[in-house]
């Protein structure tokens, strides 16, 4: 079995000195209870930045010379548990590793990928993690309603992309924040965005704000936060919510420290809300948020983007593309 083990903690940005590949045996030998999986995706997420710090968050820190954590779909190849049978797919918490060998079926799902010509990565996409954070962000959290202005950053990555399409189903007007002319060009012309900033270009992001939300905001669904948050409240309207979705332009802070310059006093004068929320607290409402992203993709209103890289051994380079925008669509690793 080859599998990333972390070796030691990143202050900043995450150094690929901060991996080693391990090679180890494992015991093909399954008692009652214990069943083997094949992993076939992992997950490269933003959050696992926050997961090797020595912080205790939602999560408690991957320890120094343990398997990264990962979420990812995984075969089972041999199975003494009651539940998974040879075969079946799953997903769950497998780590970054090529097999797992487990005895708990906890946050273990079964997935169902019976239909005709599905694609599996899916599953950690719209289907998966990012599209319930799309989903339960707007709606839960942003309350989202027809003829809202909504803003999103990050918008060409796996959550942005998807809240922006379901945004629009919903009847808003949408505007994206992005990387590059690549990413601004497949919001509007492959997702359906209204308009997109491309924050990489000369531009000033509070005018460029003024200049697609001639409305104002109603909603932004932030990503990044820093100084995209900082300019984006300028522009908020009366009751507007913000969905504090993640700050990835903040994780490799040292000590992951908050940017302090948020001029939060619009959130007052606006009645304004801004709230946070962790998707692992809508785990038990999953199948309501896939119902309803299952049916809009079978109506073609909903594309999902994968970023499909290859080789374990290549994981720190890989986990960095999500730090300078290098990915473009959910990033996952085919071990
Ligand atoms: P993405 O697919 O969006 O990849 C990350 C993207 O972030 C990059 O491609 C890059 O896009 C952008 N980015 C990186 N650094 C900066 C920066 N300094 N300024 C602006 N943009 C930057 O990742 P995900 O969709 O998986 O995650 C997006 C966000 O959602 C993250 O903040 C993540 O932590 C959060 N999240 C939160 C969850 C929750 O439960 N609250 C659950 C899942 C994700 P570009 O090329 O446009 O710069």
């Amino acid at each position: 079995n080859k599998k990333i083990v972390l070796t030691s903690r990143p202050n900043g940005e995450v150094k690929t000195e901060c991996w080693k590949l391990v090679h180890e045996e494992i015991n093909g030998d399954i008692d009652p209870g214990e069943f083997i999986v094949k992993i076939d995706s992992i997950s490269i997420d933003p959050a696992m930045r926050g997961w090797i710090n020595n912080v205790e968050s939602y999560i408690p820190p991957v320890q120094i010379n343990e398997t990264m954590r990962a979420l990812g779909l995984a075969v089972v190849v041999d199975s003494k548990h009651e539940k998974f049978n040879k075969g079946d797919l799953l997903s769950g918490m497998f780590g970054v590793q090529e097999y797992c060998k487990l005895n708990s079926d906890y946050a273990i799902e079964k997935i169902d990928n019976t239909a005709e010509n599905i694609n599996t990565s899916i599953f950690l996409s719209a289907l998966g993690m990012p599209g319930m954070t799309a989903y339960f962000g707007l709606t839960d959290v942003a309350r989202i309603k027809a003829n809202d202005t909504v803003l999103i950053s990050g918008a060409a990555g796996a959550v942005g992309s998807i809240a922006g399409q379901i945004a629009k189903i919903k009847g808003c007007t949408v505007i994206g924040i992005a990387g590059g002319e690549d990413k601004c060009r497949y919001l509007i012309e492959e997702a359906g965005f209204d308009d997109a900033i491309d924050y990489k270009s000369n531009i000033d992001l509070n005018e460029a704000i003024a200049k697609s939300c001639p409305k104002g905001i109603d909603v932004f669904f932030d990503n990044v936060g820093g100084p995209t948050l900082d300019a984006a409240i300028k522009h908020i309207n009366h009751k507007a919510r913000i969905t504090v979705c993640g700050a990835i332009s903040q994780y490799n802070a040292a000590g992951l420290s908050i940017h302090a310059e948020i001029d939060y006093i619009p959130i007052l004068f606006n009645s304004a809300r801004l709230e946070g929320f962790v998707v692992l607290d809508y785990y038990h409402r999953y199948s309501e948020g896939v119902k309803e992203i299952v049916k809009w993709m079978n109506e073609g209103q909903i594309k999902s983007k994968e970023d499909i890289r290859h080789g374990i051994e290549n994981f720190g380079d890989y986990f960095n593309l999500l730090f300078n925008g290098g990915n473009f669509g959910k990033l996952i690793l085919k071990p």
